[in-house]
């Protein structure tokens, strides 16, 4: 409950409207989420500015506003006037972040609740919440929310701090040097809580010294008489300790809740001992035992539903905090049963065909990844299958490809198969294959559909019965593993409930930046659901080859490969040997087909990728065969014939020259014939007399091969648009490309619902500004303003694949509606009109092909503009931009 009075006084705001809302239930900065009778708080965050959503805020219900006073100001006219005519209490702030700190240090110091920080790379949640759990059963108290943990979120959760708090119990978060101590100078903690330390977030911090010296500050700020609690099993905060604990005023007594050696009987005195995880998979506990005695030999049982050998750290540190708050230890001990696993942290869920989930997606590091595993293989015990489907660790400094390959070593022994989500993943399964575990058993996917969809087809194969496997789901935050344990679970609709990450907000977040503020998003689910359209449209019998020539249009040819293989596609096609090196690097083993030339001095190279060659005359499939043989391997072929394109190929007249070259193809040594295929000029044309010519023709040629017994295997001629209009042209395979990334073949030839475009491509604003009557923007000064004109900078140019001439964009879209681009495009930076849309700040997001609330930019429509077809524009996108997915 928050008290207008104590709010006035501790920000020395000014109350700007009054109301008969004299009190708040508690504040909110996020009106998507906001209730009644709370106060809403507009804060300027990264993406967004929350003054622009206070009417919002109002219709949802807020009896208050806490405000800048300097942006109220600034508020239209009509916007002042809705708030003068609603019941509603505003106070005015100089900066609202600022503010809600001043609440929260003099709301602590006004209800004076003993406070007890916990801090620590990993575990704060779960031990704030075990710490919080234990003393409520002797004293009201209070916790933070969830993981709120910064200099917002603490604040923000202390509004509901009352009264008759005797305890709060605080998480603080450590993300960038300086933290701690600023939160500690809010909240002032008596108590201190150090769970362990170790290299997570260390893309803010130089090294791991570093970031335990941050962590430490939590020992160096508590008052006299504090009490510090920490994990003497942790080797770096024993040597922080012995650093630091001289910079402690003197009375401060410390105290290890888990001593050094605990594992090995070391510890005069007390012997802890974690007996690791009991019961079955359906009823399971992790229990350990605490002997303490020095007078008089005690021995403690402590037992919890959660699970894990950290988590018996996490029940330790509340036992300690409790009795020495002066609980009866068995009421601790009862209390501790009572833990259960939090959302997203080794949180066992009933999944599919009877398996249990062990959902532990909140977050990952190495240590917490290690944990998880052995708790996967510690709960599966004899009878189950391990399965660990294992997302990205981010956030690991340069540390990054080392900390994935060293869990790669050591995963065949928790487990029995592997299946790895995203790029960085990929070093656990190389490592992992390179140490030997069966190739069949690990399967690298790039969507999170495709990882459900590979453990799907795992349980499949066993019986079905009481956890028949156990799946442990991980990766970091960033990762949004939830995703894959959703699609895993029995009871998917309770996912709201059960799983992490399940506001609306963090539904839309996406927090992943890219490089630079202009990038690719690239959804490949819907490249996944576009291939398996594609292969239900041509049925089990005909193949699909997915063209991925120019990094797959511009959209990332190695995620694309792997996603479209998960998908049905059991091909690839690329232009020119080159493009399918990083695609082998990738230990990407499907069939690739190259389409173009591939000179005689780089014929080595694509029998050493073991690539299929597109061959059209006699010479140059002799010199293949003899760099074939010359390699003692044998080199996959296909003929390709001119139908009628006047490109590649051999002409269809010619057709002794194409028997022969057929016959060689399939007797020289060191080759294989595989194929023969053509390729159509006018599949996307609205009279379809020019492909069905080139069809017959094809069809010539074939029944001519057929007829001398030389019939290859693979026949194919489809692009896209024959794919999806001429079903005669599918023969045993189809070579689909644009319709893969969801974007249409033609105006003629569009594509079947169900299909949807993968790739959107995005910037954010640089600068907004007015610009006089009469002045020139941008090279040639070639646009003159004609009225005073809000312009806002866009950091992206030609040099992007955004074009400058002859014609270029037109507009974009902001705030869902079209802004019109001014003058020339430049390199690297351009110039739209907002004058129609002056709520345009600083970093909102632009988009230049894709959707924007209502409004959509297709390529189709960019290419319309620029006088070109779809293809080209995102092939355009250089390499310069950033892709994400
Ligand atoms: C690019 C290409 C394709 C794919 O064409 P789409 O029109 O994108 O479907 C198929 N075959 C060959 C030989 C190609 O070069």
């Amino acid at each position: 409950m928050i008290y207008l009075d104590h709010l006035l006084k501790a920000t020395q705001g000014t109350l700007r409207q009054a109301s008969k809302h004299v009190h708040f239930q508690a504040f909110n900065h996020d009106t998507r989420q906001i209730s009644p009778h709370e106060i809403f708080v507009a804060v300027r965050g990264e993406r967004g500015n929350g003054h622009d959503h206070v009417l919002d805020a109002v219709r949802k219900g807020a009896t208050g506003l806490l405000l800048s006073g300097q942006t109220f100001q600034q508020f239209s006219e009509q916007t002042k006037s809705v708030l003068a005519n609603e019941e509603i209490t505003i106070v005015l702030v100089e900066d609202t972040r600022r503010a809600l700190q001043q609440y929260a240090s003099a709301i602590l110091e006004i209800w004076h609740p003993t406070v007890i920080a916990v801090t620590g790379s990993v575990g704060k949640t779960s031990t704030k919440e075990a710490i919080a759990t234990v003393l409520s059963r002797q004293f009201t108290t209070f916790r933070s929310w969830q993981n709120y943990n910064d200099m917002l979120g603490i604040p923000l959760s202390l509004g509901r701090l009352e009264a008759r708090h005797e305890y709060a119990v605080l998480e603080l978060g450590c993300d960038h040097p300086g933290e701690i101590a600023a939160l500690s100078r809010v909240v002032r903690p008596q108590i201190g809580v150090l769970t362990n330390i170790s290299p997570v977030q260390l893309q803010y911090f130089s090294s791991l010294e570093h970031l335990a010296f941050e962590l430490g500050t939590l020992l160096t700020s508590l008052p006299e008489g504090g009490q510090f609690f920490y994990n003497q099993e942790d080797p770096i905060i024993r040597a922080l300790l012995e650093q630091r604990v001289h910079h402690a005023p003197s009375t401060v007594s410390c105290h290890p809740f888990l001593p050094a050696g605990y594992a090995v009987d070391e510890q005069p005195g007390v012997t802890v001992r974690w007996d690791g995880i009991q019961g079955t998979i359906k009823r399971r506990h992790t229990s350990g035992e605490l002997e303490r005695g020095e007078d008089e030999q005690v021995t403690v049982q402590l037992r919890s539903q959660l699970l894990g050998e950290h988590q018996f750290t996490t029940m330790l540190a509340a036992y300690q905090i409790g009795l020495s708050r002066g609980i009866y230890p068995s009421l601790v001990e009862q209390a501790l049963t009572t833990l259960k696993p939090l959302p997203g942290r080794l949180n066992p869920l009933p999944g599919i065909r009877q398996s249990v989930l062990l959902d532990d997606t909140h977050n990952a590091a190495p240590a917490s990844v290690k944990a998880g595993l052995q708790t996967l293989s510690a709960l599966a015990g004899e009878r189950s299958q391990r399965i660990a489907i294992l997302g990205d660790m981010l956030h690991l400094g340069d540390t990054e490809a080392e900390a994935h390959r060293a869990i790669g070593r050591e995963i065949s022994q928790y487990v029995d198969y592997l299946i790895t989500r995203g790029e960085w993943a990929t070093l656990i399964a190389e490592e992992a294959r390179q140490a030997g575990m069966d190739n069949e058993r690990i399967i690298m996917t790039s969507t999170h559909e495709d990882a459900a969809q590979a453990a799907r087809r795992i349980l499949n194969t066993l019986p079905e019965s009481d956890g028949c496997a156990v799946i442990l789901i991980k990766g970091s935050e960033e990762i949004r593993m939830e995703r894959v344990t959703e699609l895993l679970m029995a009871r998917p609709w309770e996912a709201s409930e059960l799983l992490v990450r399940q506001t609306p907000g963090w539904k839309k977040t996406i927090f992943r930046h890219a490089e630079r503020p202009t990038w690719v998003e690239i959804d490949l689910n819907a490249i996944g659901s576009n291939t398996r359209h594609i292969a239900s449209m041509v049925g089990p019998r005909t193949r699909v080859l997915v063209a991925l020539k120019a990094d797959a249009y511009g959209h990332g040819a190695l995620k694309v490969a792997r996603t479209v293989l998960q998908n049905g596609a059991s091909m690839l096609g690329v232009a020119t040997v080159s493009e399918a090196i990083p695609l082998r690097d990738a230990h990407i083993t499907a069939p690739i087909l190259v389409f173009g030339y591939v000179p005689r001095w780089q014929m080595r190279e694509a029998l050493r990728l073991g690539v299929s060659v597109t061959i059209y005359s006699r010479e140059e499939a002799q010199a293949l065969s003899q760099a074939a043989q010359a390699l003692d391997k044998t080199v996959r072929v296909h003929v390709k014939v001119d139908t009628g394109m006047g490109r590649l190929g051999v002409r269809f007249e010619e057709l002794p020259t194409i028997i022969e070259l057929v016959r060689e193809a399939s007797q020289l040594p060191g080759l294989e014939l595989e194929g023969i295929y053509t390729h159509f000029a006018q599949a996307d044309a609205e009279d379809q007399s020019h492909v069905r010519m080139q069809l017959e023709r094809f069809q010539g040629v074939l029944q001519q091969l057929e007829e001398e017994g030389l019939r290859p295997p693979i026949v194919h001629a489809a692009n896209s648009a024959a794919t999806l209009s001429l079903p005669e042209a599918r023969f045993d395979m189809v070579r689909p490309g644009i319709a893969i990334y969801g974007l249409e073949p033609s105006p003629f030839v569009r594509l079947p619902e169900g299909f949807r475009p993968a790739l959107a491509f995005k910037t954010q604003v640089s600068q907004v500004k007015w610009i006089p009557a009469g002045e020139g923007i941008s090279y040639g000064s070639t646009y003159i303003t004609p009225r005073p004109t809000l312009i806002a900078v866009l950091p992206v140019g030609y040099a992007d694949g955004f074009r400058r001439s002859p014609q270029n964009w037109g507009s974009v879209l902001i705030h869902g509606q079209e802004a019109s681009l001014l003058g020339r495009v430049c390199m690297d930076q351009c110039m739209v009109d907002v004058t129609h849309i002056p709520q345009v700040r600083m970093g909102d997001e632009v988009v230049l092909i894709g959707r924007q609330g209502e409004a959509t930019l297709t390529a189709e429509e960019v290419a319309n503009r620029l006088g070109t077809v779809n293809y080209e524009v995102v092939s355009e996108l250089l390499a310069r931009v950033p892709r994400v997915d």
